[in-house]
C-alpha cells in the first residue's frame, strides 16, 4: 500500500511538474519603450536566470543601436562628417541588415531617415510641422545608398547621411534574445511592439503562444489573435507615437518619397517572421507602401502580414495561414475581415 501511495505521489508530482513549470518575468524600460521578458524553467531560479540573461543582452544592445546617446557608435558615426568609423560588431551587423532591407523594399524602409526624424521631432517637446524648404533639405540627405560598408566593422556615411535604426532596433534586439536560447528554453519576449515567442508555451496544450493584434483605436483591446511558436510578431502603426496640429495627426513613420508621415490609408501592419529584424523593417516599409503595393510585395516575397486600414478593413496575406493560427475578433468593434 505504501509503495502504491508513493507511486501515485510520484505520478502527481511528475504531472504537476510538466503542467506547471516555474515562470519569471523581467519588466524593464529600454530603447524608449516598456519591455517584458517571461521565461519558464524547471524551477524559479532557472527561469529567472534565463529572463535576466535576456534582459542584460537587450540593455547591452542599447548603446550599439541608439543614435541619441552621445557615447553610442551611431552618434559618433553621424557626427563624423564622412570620415571612416570603426563600430562594434553589433552596430555593424544592424546597419548591414538595415541596408539589406532598404534594398529589398526599394527604399520604403530607409535607415538614413535621421534628418527627417529630427526635423519633425515626433514624441519630443519640439514636435512641429516643418516648412517645405526644410523638408526638401532633409530629404536631400536621405538615401541608404550613402551608407558605405567597408568590412571589418568600418563604416562611412556619404552625402550628409545620418543613420536612424529606430525602425529595426527592437527587432534586432528580439533576434539577439532568440540567439541566447536553446531548444529547451521557453521565452515570451515583448519588446514594445516586437514580440518573440520561443519554445513551448507551458500554459497551453498546443504549446503555442497567443499574440493579440491591437485595435489601432484602443491599444488595450484586440481585433485579432495569432497563435505562433518560434516566431516573432511585429506591429507598426500610427497610434502610439504622434502629435496633433490643426486637427491632423502626424505620426512617426515617414514616407521617403514625400518627407511627410506616410499617408497610405493604413492604421497598422503586423508581420510574422522567424527573423524579427526582417519583420520590423518590413512593418515600417509596408506601412509606407500602403495596402495595394504592400500586398503585392508580400505575395512576391512570401511575407506573412496583416494590414488594418483606416476604413476598418483587415487583410491577411496567404502566407499568414501557413505560419500561424489567425483568429479575427474585430467584428464587434466595427472591423471587417476582407478575405
Ligand atoms: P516603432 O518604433 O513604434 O515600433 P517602427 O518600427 O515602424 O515603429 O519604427 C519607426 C521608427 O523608425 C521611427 O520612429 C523612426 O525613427 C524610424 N523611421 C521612420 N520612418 C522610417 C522609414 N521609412 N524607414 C526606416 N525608418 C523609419
Ligand atoms: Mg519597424
Amino acid at each position: 500500500m505504501r509503495r502504491m501511495i508513493a507511486a501515485i505521489l510520484l505520478l502527481l508530482c511528475a504531472a504537476g511538474c510538466t503542467l506547471r513549470p516555474a515562470g519569471y518575468t523581467a519588466d524593464f524600460f529600454a530603447m524608449d519603450t516598456f519591455m517584458s521578458i517571461t521565461a519558464y524553467g524547471r524551477d524559479e531560479q532557472a527561469a529567472q536566470q534565463t529572463a535576466v540573461r535576456c534582459e542584460q543582452r537587450v540593455n547591452a544592445l542599447e548603446p550599439a543601436l541608439s543614435r541619441t546617446r552621445e557615447d553610442s557608435d551611431i552618434y559618433r558615426l553621424n557626427q563624423a562628417a564622412g570620415a571612416v568609423c570603426e563600430v562594434s560588431a553589433d552596430t555593424y551587423a544592424a546597419i548591414e541588415a538595415a541596408v539589406e532591407y532598404a534594398a529589398l523594399t526599394g527604399g520604403a524602409f530607409d535607415p538614413t531617415m535621421a534628418p527627417l526624424t529630427d526635423l519633425w521631432g515626433v514624441n519630443t517637446d519640439a514636435a512641429r510641422v516643418p516648412a517645405q524648404t526644410e523638408i526638401d533639405a532633409a530629404l536631400a540627405r536621405v538615401g541608404y545608398q550613402n551608407i558605405d560598408l567597408l568590412g571589418e566593422n568600418q563604416v562611412r556615411l556619404l552625402g550628409g547621411a545620418q543613420i536612424d535604426l529606430g525602425g529595426i532596433g527592437k527587432g534586432f534586439a528580439t533576434d539577439a534574445v532568440a540567439k541566447l536560447l536553446d531548444d529547451e528554453d521557453s521565452v515570451l519576449a515583448m519588446l514594445g511592439g516586437n514580440i518573440g515567442a520561443y519554445g513551448q508555451n507551458p500554459s497551453r496544450d498546443s504549446g503555442n503562444w497567443v499574440v493579440g493584434i491591437a485595435d489601432p483605436d484602443d491599444s488595450a483591446d484586440y481585433i485579432a489573435t495569432v497563435e505562433v511558436r518560434d516566431r516573432s510578431v511585429v506591429t507598426s502603426g500610427d497610434s502610439e507615437r504622434y502629435f496633433e496640429q490643426d486637427g491632423r495627426r502626424y505620426h512617426h513613420i515617414f514616407d521617403p518619397a514625400t518627407g511627410y508621415p506616410a499617408d497610405s490609408g493604413l492604421r497598422s501592419v503586423t508581420v510574422i517572421d522567424t527573423v524579427s529584424t526582417r519583420a520590423d523593417a518590413l512593418t515600417t516599409a509596408l506601412f509606407v507602401m500602403g495596402l495595394e503595393q504592400g500586398m503585392a510585395f508580400c505575395a512576391a516575397q512570401n511575407v506573412a502580414a496583416i494590414f488594418v486600414t483606416a476604413d476598418k478593413q483587415v487583410y491577411a496575406t496567404d502566407k499568414v495561414d501557413e505560419v500561424c493560427v489567425f483568429t479575427f475578433l474585430g467584428e464587434e468593434k466595427g472591423y471587417a475581415y476582407a478575405q
